[in-house]
């Protein structure tokens, strides 16, 4: 036999719950109330026609609401497994009052009467629920806005590549015509319309430099996540970056050097993709710096067997204010219109796009005036990768 708890117990149970705003009531298999408090009569709003609850007991919980409380279909659970926990349960009050209340329902046997009763705890979560509701409704509004602002980027991302791709044939014909003209070969050139021409070229030149770096943005987007890797030997795609660029640090007056470590493992990459992140760096350390300045290439491994390509420049730097947003879309450290520096500040989003795709990462280092180091971190290659087929 169960001891039942000291009076002043209950007195302290019944004020706990009392200002946990949590209902406690009894009634038996068929219906009758046995027990309700004070709370309960509260929750379920039986107050204003009931001023006591020992009012309720002997009715019909029935006859109570204009649903029965809790179900049927809860009595026939209770009854199964003796407990049922958290029920949600929605009813109208006999006023009309929506209501929804949490009950954790059990079976327990009434000694006095000998016979099995359900004992429910309820709390009132309607304000709860309506919160819900209201959080439900706006996140099917956030859901639907992202979908229109989605179709609208794949909208511009479309644009973006069709314009790109049709600006890109006629800079081809003019670029044609401009070295025909300038060989020589539809006619004499003197000498002022060779410079003339070679304004033009070099400015073709720039236009579709610009459209080849759109083109690869709406590329890029459009392509998913669909990488054509293979194992890489880093140090060559490294190799073959400075020869690219080479060209420019020349005309600049810049120093490049690399600092290749031997026996690097291979990497599973796209070397195309991973060709145009380190001459996009490379072609970034050459312009922000001075002439005379110094431009390092390096390769390392890391811990966890991956490898690191470091692109080191000791030029202009970058403020820590502008650290993060560099890799954002179109974002420049200088955007106003006497810059200096030509460029569309989408390579370094491109190029951290294209390196998380690897699964790796690419950070910035920098102190202003003095240094800027750009890392690129790739994994290392799942072994299996490596083996030949
Ligand atoms: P773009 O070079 O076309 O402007 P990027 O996305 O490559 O675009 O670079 C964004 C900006 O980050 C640059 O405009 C420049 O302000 C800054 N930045 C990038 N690399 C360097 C660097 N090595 N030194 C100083 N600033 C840099």
């Amino acid at each position: 036999m169960t001891t039942r708890p000291p009076r002043e117990m209950l007195e302290i149970r019944r004020e706990l719950m009392a200002f946990a705003d949590i209902g406690i009531y009894r009634y038996t298999m068929d219906g009758t109330v046995l027990h309700m408090d004070r709370t309960t009569l509260r929750i379920l709003e039986l107050d204003d026609r009931f001023a006591d609850p020992a009012q309720v007991v002997g009715k019909n919980i029935a006859d109570l609401f204009e649903y029965e409380l809790p179900p049927g279909a809860l009595r026939k659970q209770v009854q199964e497994t003796e407990e049922v926990r958290s029920y949600e349960y929605s009813f109208r009050t006999l006023d009309g009052t929506s209501k929804c209340c949490l009950h954790d329902s059990r079976m327990v046997h009434d000694h006095e009467s000998n016979q099995d009763t359900i004992q429910v705890i309820t709390r009132d979560i309607t304000a709860l629920k309506h919160v819900q509701d209201q959080l439900t409704e706006t996140n099917q509004d956030l859901a639907q806005a992202n979908a229109e602002l989605q179709s609208l980027d794949e909208l511009k991302n479309n644009l973006l590549a069709n314009v790109s791709h049709e600006l890109r044939s006629p800079l081809v014909s003019v670029r044609g015509y401009a070295d025909l003209i300038m060989s020589g070969l539809s006619g004499p050139v003197n000498v002022e319309q060779k410079r003339q021409l070679q304004i033009i070229v070099t400015n073709v030149g720039r236009l579709t430099a610009i459209v080849d770096e759109l083109l690869d943005a709406a590329q890029l987007d459009r392509s998913g996540s669909v990488l054509q890797a293979s194992p890489c030997d880093i140090n060559g795609l490294v190799e073959a970056a400075l020869l690219t660029v080479t060209p420019k640090s020349s005309q600049r007056s810049i120093e490049l050097e690399p600092d290749l470590t031997g026996d690097l493992p291979r990497i599973l990459a796209d070397p195309r993709l991973l060709s145009q992140v380190l001459v996009n760096l490379l072609t970034n350390a050459i312009k922000f710096s001075e002439p005379g300045g110094h431009v390092i290439a390096s390769t390392s491994v890391t811990p966890d067997g991956g490898v690191c390509i470091a692109v080191a420049d000791n030029g202009i730097g970058i403020p820590a204010k502008d650290l993060e947003r560099i890799f954002d879309r179109f974002y420049q450290v200088d955007s106003s219109s006497t810059r200096h520096y030509t460029g569309l500040g989408l390579g370094l989003t491109l190029s951290r796009d294209i390196v998380h795709r690897h699964g790796g990462t690419l950070t910035v280092e920098s102190t202003v005036s003095e240094s800027t180091t750009f890392r690129v971190v790739l994994p290392p290659a799942p072994s299996k990768a490596l083996e030949p087929e």
